[in-house]
């Protein structure tokens, strides 16, 4: 059976961007596939050093995907940080790749620009070096995520082929596995919603919450009244409309082209169906956040299983490299 991984760092609750981009994948491909999901715990250093707040947004987020419809059984979900063998397996990818090359990477450039990140660090540039690490380490052949971290998979790609030719074949080159929504815009405009940019619709806003940031949400500029025609094709709300209200798509389009609908009944509209949808979510958060031990339980027996395989991969590492 082909094998899936794919992780989050830990930035507490997730927003529809996590979902739309990646998620939503991961429910859905976890009949058909061996699945393994980490939270990326270690790479939550990369942007910053304050760790405070690492164990409750772990749970926050665990939370959210077994809301979502992750099932524990079929997907075992554990921290990166408990498995030793994902930054050994960096170390010694670390050496297979030049600076240069880590320099050229788009979204580490576009993470600069839109963190106003003045000095990067040798660890934040290394970031999909350590990436790469969790992927191979499970010989994941699909990877499910969202755009943003394609140039990232290359590199896995690149790394896990430098290492066969270099020691001996031990990794498949791993495939980003896209949904059809890969990127989901910010709530401001951005091409891309970020819980960081502040964004964000969160999985678990209740509809009072997600009518008050629909309602500030940025639309076409130039339909500044009801009455005056929209242009849809660029309109943020009507992107979420595309995504979460698509019956009524068409009819939408066309009112909001005529200037038949204005944007406050747009945005109502757009607002209910993105809380039809998470209501069953935040329904099944209720019960995981009044256990929370249960999902401590999930991440333990998580952590068993991806030990076994990750240990499995670094025999052979060490004996292809000459320390076994
Ligand atoms: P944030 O940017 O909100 O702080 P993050 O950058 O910490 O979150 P990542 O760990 O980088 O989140 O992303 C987790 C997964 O979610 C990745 O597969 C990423 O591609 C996907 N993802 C995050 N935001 C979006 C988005 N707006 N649209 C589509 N996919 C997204
Ligand atoms: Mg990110």
């Amino acid at each position: 059976m082909k094998r899936i991984l794919s992780g989050m760092r830990p930035t507490g609750k997730l927003h529809l961007g996590h979902y739309t981009g990646a998620l939503e994948n991961w429910i859905a491909l976890q009949h058909d596939f061996e699945n393994y999901h980490l939270v990326a715990d270690w790479h939550v250093l990369t942007t910053s050093l304050n760790t405070s707040s690492v164990y409750e947004d772990t749970i926050d987020m665990v939370i959210d995907w077994l809301a979502a419809g992750l099932d524990p059984i079929k997907s075992p979900m554990f921290r990166q940080s408990r498995v030793k063998e994902h930054t050994e397996l960096h170390l010694i990818l670390s050496m297979l790749i030049t600076v240069n090359r880590l320099e050229r990477n788009p979204t580490v450039k576009d993470q600069i620009r839109d963190l106003n990140i003045e000095n990067i660090t040798y660890g934040h540039l290394g970031y999909p070096v350590l990436q790469a690490a969790d992927i191979l380490l499970y010989k994941g052949d699909f990877v499910p995520v969202g755009e943003d971290q394609v140039p990232h998979i290359e590199i896995a790609r690149e790394l896990a082929r430098r290492f066969n030719q270099t020691f001996g074949p031990v990794f498949p080159e791993p495939e980003p596995k896209l949904t059809q929504f890969s990127r989901l815009v910010g709530l401001d405009g951005n091409a891309k919603m970020s819980k960081s940019l502040g964004n964000a619709l969160l999985l678990s806003d209740d509809p009072e919450t997600v009518k008050l940031k629909l309602r500030k949400a940025v639309t076409d500029p130039q339909k500044m009244r009801k009455g005056d025609p929209g242009r849809p094709e660029i309109c943020l709300v009507f992107s979420y409309h595309r995504k979460y209200n698509q019956d009524e798509c068409q009819e939408i389009s066309a009112d909001c082209k005529s200037g038949k609908l204005g944007c406050v009944d747009c945005k109502l509209r757009c607002a209910s169906r993105i809380s039809e949808f998470l209501d069953p979510i935040i329904e099944r958060r209720k019960h995981y956040e009044a256990n929370k031990d249960e999902v401590i339980s999930i991440l333990c027996h998580g952590e068993e299983c991806a030990r076994k395989v990750a240990q499995k991969t670094m025999d052979e590492v060490h004996n292809l490299i000459g320390m076994g």
